[in-house]
């Protein structure tokens, strides 16, 4: 897994956690750090290294901690191999699929508190790495520690709930008919989790359809911190963001916002952008990641809003945060509460899915 894969840092400081740690052959006891430089990485403080291609570093018993200017500081243990690409650093680290678990539910699960819903939150995010192993596989590595694949913080933010329901659900994945489910998962549905084709077109899986989330006006993610929000757009703003985007070019102005179609949840599945002599269409899933990418991700925590139009601004008024397809996190939380186990949970929100140990 590439580690700080967000982050472009040419240095890293290093200091051994307790336990041995080897840099290739040699014992490193103190601190140390490793600086790229063009192609090469070299290390110096408790080691010296001549300038190589890759320094690997071995760390044993509580692990060795990472940390540089730019770089906040977490713990990591087994192999980390350092690589230098034009003058930044790449760290690989080979983990064992069960701890990188318990960092993955402790970072996915982290304001929940449910039992169960941290196990199924543990076999949706096992499932989903044994699904999603090669998404980087041409760059040479598996999996990336940021949400693009999952978010992994390293062995210091494992909290002891994680730990458990990893251990308690260790080896369990989750099948539809013989092969390893596509568990994707989101924050909090808003209600009803969405039909996977209507977030992303040609795409389809039998058990990742739109279901409802608990009865009607009392939806299971409700304690979900920011369920209901609102956001106001004004056409200025939008002009700017449209252009960065390329939905229209530098010359047109935003002038009007509205939506040409749903999905079986109720989100908003197409929208139509107005200039003043034409309309553009583009799908709810890239306003989402336009807007997301170039405004933050608060500014529209869903596609499931409706769009009130003024004078000079929309006002988006939605529910839920995140994609809306499989899993709710806070839904899981609520089923917790109300007494469901998590494979009621899982079945729940992948309807036709079985667990297996593997
Ligand atoms: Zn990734
Ligand atoms: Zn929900």
């Amino acid at each position: 897994m590439r580690l700080y894969s967000l982050h472009k840092a040419a240095a890293v400081d290093l200091e051994p956690g307790g336990g041995q740690v080897f840099a290739g052959e040699r014992v490193l006891a103190g601190r140390a750090r490793i600086t790229a430089k063009g192609a090469v990485v070299s290390m110096d403080g408790g080691l010296k290294t001549a300038a190589a291609k890759h320094i690997t570093i071995s760390a044993y018993g509580t692990g060795i901690w990472l940390s540089g200017k730019g770089l906040p500081r977490r713990l990591y243990r087994g192999k980390l191999v350092f690589s230098a690409e034009r003058g930044r650093l790449k760290i690989i680290n080979t983990v064992e699929l069960e701890i990188y678990l318990a960092g993955v539910v402790s970072g996915e699960a982290g304001d929940l508190s449910q039992s169960e819903a941290y196990k199924a939150q543990a076999v949706a995010a096992r499932t989903y790495t044994v699904t999603h192993m090669n998404n980087h596989s041409r760059e040479g590595y598996n999996m990336c520690d940021s949400t693009h694949c999952q978010l992994y913080t390293g062995l210091g933010t494992i909290s002891a709930k994680a730990r458990e329901a990893s251990d308690a659900t260790r080896g369990e994945l989750l099948f539809y008919k013989g092969r390893p489910a596509s568990t994707f998962y989101h924050s909090a549905c808003g209600g009803r989790t969405e039909t996977m084709t209507h977030v992303w077109p040609y795409e389809h899986k039998p058990y990742l359809i739109s279901v409802r989330d608990g009865p009607p006006g009392a939806p299971y993610c409700a304690p979900a911190t920011g369920f209901f929000w609102k956001t106001k757009i004004y056409f200025t703003g939008l002009t700017r963001l449209a252009r960065a985007a390329g939905w229209i070019t530098a010359g047109e102005e935003a002038r009007g916002l509205r939506i040409s179609a749903w999905g079986t949840s109720g989100r908003a599945a197409e929208l139509e952008l107005y200039t003043r002599s034409r309309r553009v269409t583009l799908s709810a899933t890239d306003f989402y990641h336009g807007i997301g990418r170039r405004a933050g991700w608060k500014a529209i925590r869903s596609s499931f809003y409706k769009i009130y139009q003024n004078k000079d601004h929309v006002l988006l008024e939605g529910k839920g945060s995140g994609h809306g397809v499989g899993m709710c996190q806070w839904g899981a939380e609520g089923m917790g509460r109300k007494g469901y186990n998590y494979r009621e949970i899982l079945q729940h929100y992948y309807p036709g899915t079985e667990i297996y140990n593997d």
